[in-house]
C-alpha cells in the first residue's frame, strides 16, 4: 500500500515570516496525527530557509517550485539544483502547468530539469494534464500519456519512491471546478500502465500518483477513496491553514 502525499504548493504567496508561522502551526497539527500520510509544502524560493529551519526534527517535508537544469553557471535569476539539495531540499514541482503556459517551459526543458533533479537526488513532483479543448475533443488521456513519456523519455529511475507524478488538468486549476474521481482515476491508471511499460510492474505499484486541481475539504474524501490515488497537489486551500489541515486530515 503507497503511503498518502499530501503537497501543498504554494505558488508566489508567503513572506519568509508568513511561511514561518503558518509551517509552525501545521507542524502542532501534523506531528500529533502521527505518519499515516506524508505531508509537504512547497514555498517561494526566498521563504525556503524559515520553512527548513521551523520544520528542523518534524515529519513535514518541504520542496522548490522550480530550478534550473544546469549545476551553475551565467543563469541571472535561476536556482540550481544542487543549490537546492545543499539546503535539504526534498522535493521540487517541475513541468507545473503555469510553467509551461507563462514561462514557455516545454517537455524538452521539462525532462532536463527532471533529469537534473534525480541526478542530485531531489524528488520531482513532475505534473502534467491537459486543457479544456484538449478534454472536449476526448484526448485527455492520449495527452497526459504524452506529456508523460516526454518528460522521462531517457531517464533511468530505479528508485520509485525518488518520482511523484501530479495529473493536473489544467481547467481544474484555480477554477472551483475538480475533475470527477472517475475522470481523475482514468487519466492516473493510463500512467500508471504507461511507467509499468517503462520501469516495470513492480515500480509502477510503488511509484505515486497524485490529483491536483481545486482540491478543497469538501472535495478530498472523493478522491482518496480511490485507490489509484495516492495523494493530492494542493494551491489555493494550501494557502489556508484551516483548510490544508482538514484536507490532510481527511486524506
Ligand atoms: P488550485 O488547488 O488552487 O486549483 O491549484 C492547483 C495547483 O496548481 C497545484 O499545483
Amino acid at each position: 500500500k503507497r503511503t498518502p502525499l499530501v503537497a501543498g504548493n504554494w505558488k508566489m504567496h508567503k513572506t519568509p515570516a508568513e511561511a514561518g508561522n503558518f509551517v509552525k502551526l501545521l507542524r502542532e497539527s501534523v506531528d500529533q496525527q502521527g505518519g499515516s500520510v506524508e505531508v509537504i509544502v512547497c514555498p517561494p524560493f526566498p521563504a525556503l530557509a524559515a520553512v527548513a529551519s521551523k520544520l528542523a526534527g518534524s515529519e513535514i517535508g518541504w520542496g522548490a517550485q522550480n530550478m534550473h537544469w544546469e549545476a551553475k553557471g551565467a543563469f541571472t535569476g535561476e536556482v540550481s539544483a544542487p543549490m537546492l539539495q545543499a539546503m535539504g531540499c526534498h522535493y521540487v514541482i517541475l513541468g507545473h502547468s503555469e510553467r509551461r503556459g507563462h514561462f514557455g517551459e516545454n517537455d524538452e526543458v521539462i525532462r532536463k530539469k527532471l533529469t537534473a533533479a534525480i541526478t542530485c537526488g531531489l524528488r520531482p513532483i513532475f505534473c502534467l494534464g491537459e486543457d479544456l479543448a484538449t478534454r472536449e475533443a476526448g484526448q485527455a488521456v492520449e495527452h497526459c500519456r504524452k506529456q508523460l513519456r516526454a518528460g522521462l523519455e531517457g531517464l533511468e529511475l530505479n528508485q520509485p519512491l525518488a518520482l511523484v507524478v501530479a495529473y493536473e488538468p489544467i481547467w481544474a486549476i484555480g477554477t472551483g471546478k475538480t475533475a470527477t474521481a472517475e475522470d481523475a482515476v482514468e487519466v492516473i491508471s493510463a500512467l500508471r500502465q504507461e511507467i509499468a511499460d517503462m520501469y516495470g510492474e513492480e515500480f509502477a505499484s510503488i511509484m505515486r500518483i497524485l490529483y491536483g486541481g481545486s482540491v478543497s475539504p469538501e472535495s478530498i474524501s472523493s478522491f482518496m477513496k480511490e485507490e489509484m490515488i495516492d495523494g493530492v497537489l494542493v494551491g489555493g486551500a494550501s494557502l489556508d491553514i484551516d483548510k490544508f489541515t482538514a484536507i490532510i486530515q481527511t486524506t
